[in-house]
Parts: structure tokens; C-alpha cells; sequence
């Protein structure tokens, strides 16, 4: 066999492995195996990379090439669908059908998955696309993180259409959600809310590695396209299973309603025993010819609706509202509960928002409160029952002044939200500026999670970042570990600064997924679990050694100067070169920094005329970190693309985009974010889109690659 069967031979059997694995679950050889055949394939695609095929089951490990996504426009727009809750409604969508058509309608019921939706677009049996639903209009293209997800088949096989898209929704099953979240409890990380935020954060990675390992689920619940096999929906799936898609196993068709609601009454207990999270029931017109004659609104189909579960709902009594405050001094409260079941786990602390939440729920101590879950994990009070109340209780009033240091809280303007303004005595806000400090993107210093530096801080060992770098052995090696966050008071930090943290972190409660896993309040007394060992020390004292090489541009980001993000940084650092610069920049000088504006310029004067401030960079300067940028960086600098603007679009070889957009600063250009009459050159990867090479060529703007831009700087 030369390489080019043996290859071949590896992708066919690879292939087969793989569907029989999860299409069939009967697998024929071992994980190991498995793997080793990969890593054959993967060795002979390095050395062979004229064989090179985007469809390899190879390209299912990902890979550690960071890419900014794409957006492209869907050939048919993703639109949702219109939601029920009532039986009722049921009734009356199937009328309307019935009476627009004049004719029967067979219905297909199926589970409503509760995941991100995602359209596959296939061309002659491959994988060629992946898309989010975006605004419906366009998405992100996710296509390579995607092809990391198995049950994606990369090549069909059997009669499929040459072309034709596949919609369907990506899910992370519960059970490796639990495994996630354990994971990150395990490394302090917050975690996840539930599985659909966890799943859409995953498939908005920038790294296709970290996507592979995830084991994310795809289920797939519809086909469109010029040449369909049939013109039954449900048909067309089931075909559709034979080309090697994973599509709902769990569809009926219906001739009449009141199978349909069989369906429903039979799925609303069962669906509790699914791996997958489910919202409720879709049921559409099965035939592809009705459902063009139905059309569609403007937001939805008229062919489909969605029957939501009943949230599951519990009544329980509050005792008690407690306020948290994040990192910017946000307050946000809770409501203390009794203990009560709901959708298999005890609920104790639901979230209240704001002021305005509280009032309009009118809320009273003692009130017996309809707490429900809904998709989320993170429980909410949606309302109170008001004959039960209590003549006496309490009316909830908000805080006045804040619940850590007392300090009268302050509103921000034209928001619901409080905030205290005590920023440098403040528990909550001087241990959340160290975790911004030490957090990937800044400082990346490993082994110190939050419950680390609340250990630190609450043992008077740091009162600001500056202190981490003079901590000794000795001293960490004394300081009580505390037994988890949540156990500590003010633990359940609101995540409110997510804008530089990493996507997936972000949920749309705004509790960073705290709440995921409530523990029960324990006294204070039994909150130790240990010490520090020797080896804990060593390697916290080794992080914080390394963080003495990171570049003066994320140290001076790490700082946590209000609105000064890591771009911003960057480009301050490179106009500027030093603290010292920076520390005496005028407000003009500052505003004649590229994408500096008076906020910015403001925020930066206001931090270093506070002396605690200079005193913080002093010591931080004597620990050794650098307040410099690297000299290369500043030889590197030249003058070569004075003036001229560049848009970079597509997926690179040589660097990484990243890359290229820090050498087009370095050499004075500019880079833009979209192609406009000013834009002089486009620099262009692979899969560029085309509406933006449309848009090049309509402007004449010339459309470079890698090599010729890297000779433009090398000349
Ligand atoms: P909604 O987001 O509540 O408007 O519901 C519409 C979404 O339900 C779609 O965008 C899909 O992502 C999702 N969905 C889940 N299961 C199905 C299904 N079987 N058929 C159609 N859509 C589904
Ligand atoms: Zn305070």
C-alpha cells in the first residue's frame, strides 16, 4: 500500500469507527485503537500534506489556531418559532392550517431541543459550512469547530442531494455538563448555568481544541433545499438518518391533535430521563408543499409552533433578602429561601435582580413566593402569593448603604443597578480587581482560583495586587485554606465584568453560573479545610515568579484601569513605551492615542492621581514586573504603512490574525473592522467571505495574501 491508500484506508476506516461508535453505538474496535489510528492519520497528514482534505476524520481533534469568526448570510433566514403553552392553542394553530389550506394536514411532534441552533450547509456529500443562527439574518461561521463535534457527519454517503442545508440544534449532553462544571469547580472557574449556555459559549470558542474535548451533540430536525427526496418532512429525516445524520429519534406523525397530545403528556415526565435538555414540543405540517403554501411571518413559520413545558414552579418562604457586591461594586440581591424541591434539586437562593425587580413583585419578608427554573439552573421569584401573606411581614426595602463596608450606596444614572463607591476598602471589589489582576488574559497566574485569594486576603496576607509578589513560603504555608467560596460570607461574587473574560464564561443571568450548585451556609467556625502544603506554595511563589515576564502591555491591563481593555492597553503601551510616560501623559497626549477618547483619557489621569494608585505600581515595579515595553518592539517599529488602512479577513497559514494585526500597528497602519472607501488594502486568508469580496472588488480595493504583505514589511 503506497501513503496515498494507506491514507485513504485510514479516513474510510475511520469513518466507519466513527459512525458505527455514534450512530450505531456498536463499536468494533477499542477507544484505543481508535486513537491510534488517528494519530497515524494525523502523522502521515503532516508529512504528506499534499493529501491534505478538509472532509478527514482527522479534522475532528481540531486545532489550536485561534480565528476570529466569520459572519456570512443564510441562504434561507433562521427565523424562531411562535411559542404555546396552552392546549388551546394547539387546537387553534391546526384549525388555522386546516382552514387556510382546505385540506387535512398530517402533523409531526417532536422534542424541542434546548440547545444553539445551527445550520449545516452540504455540497456534493461534504461538510462545507457551518453557521449559527446569528440575527437570523446572518451568523458566525463555525464550520471548523463544528467538524470537531462527531455526530456531524463530514462526508455522506448514499443518494444525498448536491446541495442542500441541514438545520438542527448542538447540545452538550447533561451528563458532560455536570463533568464540565465539575472541572470547573475543581479550578475555580464559574461555572455554567445550564447546558444551552454551555453549549452555545463552546461553539463560540476560539480554539478548536478546547470545542473537540467538549463532546458536544448534535441533533438534527430539518432539511431544506431545491431538491428534497420527498415531500414529507418526516420521511425526508428519515432519509436523511441513512446519509448519516443524527436526527430526533423521538418524532411521531400524527394524523389527528389528540395524538399530538399524547406526545406532549407522554414527553413532559419521560423527557426528564433524556441526556439532552429539552423546552418543550415542536410540531409542524409534515408536508413540504403545505408548509409553502403556509408560509412564513415575519418572524416565524406559519407551518410550525412550539409547545412550551410548564417551568416547573415551587411555592417556598422568604426569610430573608442578602445582597452581594462584584468586583465594580454592583449590588445585586438575593432572596434567602426555605429549602424546597424543585426539578430534582433543592433550591435555597434565587435571584432578585435590582431594586425595580423587588418592587414590582411588592415583595415582604415571610411572603410565600412562586420560585420556578424554567431552562435556566439559576432559579428566579416570578411571584408571590399573596393570600398568604403574612399582615405583619416586612416590606422589602433596598439597601441603602452597602452590605460589606456600609458605605451609602450610589445609583448609577438611568440604571436599575446600585453601586458602592468605596473602591479601595471595599472586601468584595479589592478581592475581585486581584482576580481581574491574575486572570488569563491579564497576568495568567495559575493557582490563584478566588478562593485562594479570599484565603490570602481574609488572613490579612494581600490588600491589593501589589502585595501577591511579597508573599512568602512561610506565610502561605500558614494561611487556613477556606473550604470552598460559597461557604465564605460574600462569596457568591456577581460576575458583572464579563466583557474580557473568555465567551463562554458570560450566561445571560449575570451570576456567572454561581448559583449552579447551591451549597448550604455553614458556620464559619468549620470553613478551614487544611492548610497550604509545600507544594501549593511552591507553585503559587513559581506563577507569580513567571508573571515577571509578561509584557508590559497586559501588566498595564491587568492593572484594571476602568475601561481600559487589552486592545486599548496595547495601543497605549505602544505610543507610550513606559509607566512613567503614561503616569505623566497630559489629556491631550492621551487623546492623540489611536481609539483613546475622554472616558479612556479620563479614567487613566483620574487612577494615577490617586496616590494609593502610584504607590500600588511602585511596589509592583520593585517586585520586578515589567513597566517597559521590550525593545524589539520598539525596533521592530517603522514607519512602512504610514497612513494606510487594512482589513483582515479569513484564516491565515504563516500567523496568526493576531499576529498580522499587531505587525500592520508595529509598521504604522491601521487596522479596521470593515471595508469602507478608506480602506487601502485587504489582507485575506482562506475562507473569506463573499459578500466582503463582493464589497473589495466593487470599491477596487486591492485584496493581498500572507506573502505578499509580508514582503510589503520586509522590503
Ligand atoms: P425559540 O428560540 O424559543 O424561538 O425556539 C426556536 C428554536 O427552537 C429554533 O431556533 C431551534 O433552535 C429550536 N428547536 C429545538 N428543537 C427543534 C425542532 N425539533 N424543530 C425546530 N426547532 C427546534
Ligand atoms: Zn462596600
Amino acid at each position: 500500500m503506497n501513503v496515498k491508500e494507506r491514507i485513504e484506508y485510514l479516513r474510510r476506516e475511520l469513518h466507519r469507527h466513527n459512525d458505527l461508535y455514534y450512530k450505531n453505538s456498536t463499536p468494533e474496535i477499542s477507544d484505543y485503537d481508535y486513537d491510534m489510528m488517528m494519530r497515524e492519520l494525523q502523522d502521515l497528514e503532516i508529512q504528506y500534506p499534499e493529501f491534505y482534505d478538509i472532509s478527514s476524520p482527522s479534522m475532528r481533534v481540531g486545532s489550536d489556531i485561534n480565528k476570529a469568526f466569520i459572519q456570512v448570510a443564510h441562504k434561507y433566514p433562521m427565523l424562531s418559532l411562535s411559542n404555546t403553552y396552552t392546549k388551546e392553542e394547539v387546537i387553534d394553530f391546526v384549525t388555522k392550517c386546516r382552514n387556510t389550506l382546505n385540506e387535512e394536514v398530517y402533523l409531526c411532534a417532536e422534542l424541542k431541543y434546548d440547545g444553539t441552533s445551527i445550520s449545516l450547509t452540504y455540497e456534493n456529500g461534504k461538510l462545507t459550512r457551518a453557521l449559527t443562527r446569528g440575527d437570523g439574518e446572518k451568523g458566525d461561521d463555525v464550520t471548523s469547530n463544528v467538524r470537531t463535534i462527531k455526530s456531524v457527519p463530514l462526508l455522506l454517503k448514499g443518494d444525498y442531494p448536491k446541495e442542500f442545508e441541514m438545520r438542527g440544534e448542538i447540545l452538550l449532553p447533561w451528563r458532560e455538563f455536570d463533568r464540565l462544571n465539575a472541572e470547573r469547580e475543581a479550578q475555580e472557574e464559574p461555572l455554567f448555568a445550564n447546558p444551552r449556555n454551555a453549549a452555545s459559549g463552546t461553539l463560540k470558542l476560539q480554539n478548536s481544541k478546547i470545542v473537540a474535548s467538549r463532546k458536544l451533540e448534535a441533533i438534527l430536525y430539518y432539511m431544506l433545499g431545491g431538491k428534497l427526496p420527498g415531500d414529507s418532512h418526516f420521511e425526508n429525516l428519515r432519509v436523511a438518518s441513512s446519509w448519516g445524520f443524527h436526527v430526533g429519534e423521538h418524532t411521531r406523525l400524527c394524523k389527528t391533535v389528540d395524538e399530538v397530545f399524547d406526545f406532549i403528556s407522554y414527553w413532559d415526565e419521560e423527557r426528564k430521563n433524556l441526556p439532552v435538555a429539552t423546552d418543550g414540543i415542536v410540531i409542524k405540517v409534515d408536508s413540504i408543499r403545505q408548509q409553502q403554501e403556509l408560509g412564513f411571518t415575519a418572524k416565524s413559520p406559519r407551518w410550525a409552533i412550539a409547545y412550551k413545558f410548564q417551568a416547573e414552579r415551587a411555592e417556598s418562604i422568604l426569610r430573608e433578602v442578602t445582597y452581594q457586591v462584584g468586583r465594580t461594586g454592583i449590588v445585586t440581591p438575593v432572596a434567602n429561601l426555605d429549602p424546597v424541591q424543585l426539578s430534582g434539586t433543592i433550591v435555597r437562593r434565587a435571584s432578585l435582580y435590582n431594586e425595580d425587580a423587588i418592587n414590582a413583585l411588592d415583595l415582604h419578608i415571610g411572603d410565600s413566593c412562586y420560585v420556578e427554573k424554567g431552562g435556566e439552573i439559576i432559579p428566579k421569584i416570578v411571584g408571590v402569593n399573596k393570600y398568604k401573606r403574612d399582615p405583619n411581614g416586612e416590606k422589602v426595602i433596598f439597601i441603602k448603604n452597602c452590605p460589606v463596608c456600609n458605605t451609602p450606596l450610589e445609583r448609577i444614572e438611568g440604571e436599575a443597578a446600585y453601586f458602592c463607591p468605596n473602591k479601595y476598602g471595599c472586601a468584595p471589589q479589592i478581592k475581585g480587581r486581584i482576580e481581574h489582576f491574575v486572570f488569563r488574559r491579564a497576568m495568567n497566574i495559575d493557582g490563584l482560583g478566588p478562593e485562594t485569594i479570599d484565603a490570602f486576603f481574609s488572613n490579612g496576607l494581600i490588600n491589593d495586587i501589589s502585595d501577591l509578589f511579597y508573599l512568602t513560603k512561610k506565610q502561605i504555608m500558614s494561611c487556613p485554606r477556606l473550604k470552598s467560596a460559597a461557604d465564605a460570607d460574600q462569596s457568591l461574587n456577581v460576575v458583572e465584568d464579563i466583557e474580557t473574560k473568555e465567551m463562554v464564561e458570560q450566561d445571560d443571568s449575570g451570576f456567572g453560573g454561581l448559583f449552579a450548585t447551591p451549597k448550604p451556609k455553614k458556620g464559619k467556625e468549620n470553613n478551614v479545610k487544611g492548610y497550604f502544603t509545600e507544594k501549593l506554595a511552591d507553585n503559587i511563589l513559581k506563577a507569580l515568579d513567571d508573571a515577571k515576564d509578561v509584557p508590559f502591555e497586559r501588566v498595564f491591563f491587568a492593572l484594571g484601569i476602568r475601561f481600559v481593555g487589552e486592545t486599548i492597553a496595547k495601543k497605549i503601551v505602544m505610543s507610550l513605551h513606559n509607566i512613567n510616560n503614561i503616569m505623566k501623559a497630559s489629556y491631550d497626549e492621551l487623546m492623540g492615542i489611536e481609539d483613546v477618547g475622554t472616558r479612556i483619557a479620563q479614567s487613566i489621569i483620574e487612577y494615577f492621581s490617586d496616590e494609593r494608585n502610584i504607590a500600588i505600581v511602585e511596589k509592583l515595579r520593585g517586585a520586578g514586573l515589567q513597566f517597559e515595553i521590550a525593545a524589539d518592539k520598539i525596533a521592530s517599529r517603522t514607519e512602512k504603512l504610514k497612513g494606510l488602512n487594512f482589513v483582515i479577513s479569513g484564516v491565515f497559514s504563516l500567523h496568526t490574525r493576531d499576529e498580522y494585526k499587531d505587525m500592520i500597528e508595529l509598521n504604522g497602519g491601521k487596522n479596521t473592522g470593515s471595508i469602507s472607501a478608506k480602506t487601502n488594502y485587504i489582507l485575506a486568508g482562506d475562507n473569506m467571505g463573499p459578500a466582503k469580496l463582493e464589497k473589495a472588488s466593487k470599491l477596487n480595493i486591492p485584496v493581498i495574501n500572507e506573502d505578499d504583505f509580508l514582503k510589503m514589511i520586509n522590503e
